[in-house]
């Protein structure tokens, strides 16, 4: 069994990005601009922010944070919104979810110009992506293709099971999965006899939000096991309070894989990854069309 150190893999490619930032200035490109709008302050969201912030700097890009109070209105956060849409200084541009609940998150995602948004919710980019054409990948499932590229992972011919399928994780993970040649199956909550299902698979992507969910009695031996799940769990001996669990119950299911991903450290950096690929991406695009203009 082999663990899929996203945590390194992800260093390897803010490399690249940061090497490609350079090259892209000393040619006189701008520097890649990405913004974040955060509303209100919830711990878990200012945690986020704060990293892809982190991220930003560590690479090269700028980054601008614009944080409104909890009581900022639908009509006011989608002025501004579409006054990033308008600043064509600014790359890409991220509105951290969920938000208060008298905002429509839908409407507010929708605003977002396609040509910015590097989160790759537009409908838009969902409608390109399924059609296999170039638009901005949600971020984790980007973040797990090039975990499994990077490390070789056969895919072709494949069956890969996918539990959950949301709009951020499982729907768009099982189009990508097909592009690389898998046979796909999607589970959910609804789903009948979900263990014969995972275990005919070869990869299974756990994404339900369960903690442990997933068994060793439920996938078959050599199968690729990845983690998405990520759950904040009640615990008084951690000096935070808490302790993240995936959606695998790592201890019984690593035995029988060839690969897992572990939980932190393997789905969650391939995540921020997925963003910043994403934001160097808007650029190159943007360039490239300036020079044909
Ligand atoms: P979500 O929107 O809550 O969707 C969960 C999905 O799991 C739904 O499709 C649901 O089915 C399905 N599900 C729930 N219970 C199930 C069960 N018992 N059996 C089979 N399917 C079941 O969650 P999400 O946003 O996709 O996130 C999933 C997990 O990944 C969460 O822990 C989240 O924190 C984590 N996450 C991690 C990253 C990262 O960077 N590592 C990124 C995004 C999300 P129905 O559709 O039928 O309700």
């Amino acid at each position: 069994m082999e663990t899929l150190n996203g945590n390194a893999v992800a260093k390897v490619l803010k490399e690249s990005i940061k090497t490609e930032v350079l090259a892209l200035k000393s040619k006189g490109v701008k520097t890649p601009h990405l913004a974040a709008i955060l509303v209100g302050s919830v711990g878990a969201s200012m945690t986020y922010v704060a990293a892809k912030e982190k991220d930003c700097h560590e690479v090269g890009f700028d980054s601008t944070v614009l944080r409104f109070p909890e009581t900022i209105t639908e009509a006011e956060l989608l002025a501004e919104v579409e006054k990033i849409n308008n600043n064509s200084a600014i790359d890409g541009l991220i509105v951290q979810l969920p938000l208060p609940k008298h905002i429509n998150e839908k409407k507010v995602t929708e605003t977002i110009s396609w040509k910015k948004d590097v989160d790759g919710f537009h409908p838009m980019n969902v409608g390109l992506m399924f059609k296999g054409l170039p638009c901005f990948l949600p971020a984790t499932p980007y973040g797990i293709i090039k975990l499994l590229e990077h490390y070789k992972i056969e895919t072709t011919g494949k069956h890969c099971v996918i539990i959950g399928r949301s709009d951020i994780v499982g729907k768009p993970m099982s189009a990508l999965m097909l592009q690389k040649n898998c046979t796909v199956t999607v589970c959910h909550s609804k789903t009948k006899n979900l263990k014969e299902m995972t275990l005919q698979a070869d990869i299974v992507i756990a994404a339900l939000g369960i903690p442990e969910f997933l068994k060793g009695e439920m996938v078959k031996e050599g199968a690729v096991v990845i983690d998405v799940g990520i759950t904040r769990v009640d615990d008084a001996s951690n000096p935070k309070g808490f302790v993240l669990k995936g959606d695998v119950d790592f201890a019984s299911v690593s035995p029988k894989c060839s690969f897992i991903t572990p939980v932190p450290g393997g789905v969650g950096p391939m995540t921020r990854v997925g963003l910043l690929l994403n934001t160097l991406d808007a650029i190159k695009r943007n360039q490239d069309l300036r020079s044909k203009m």
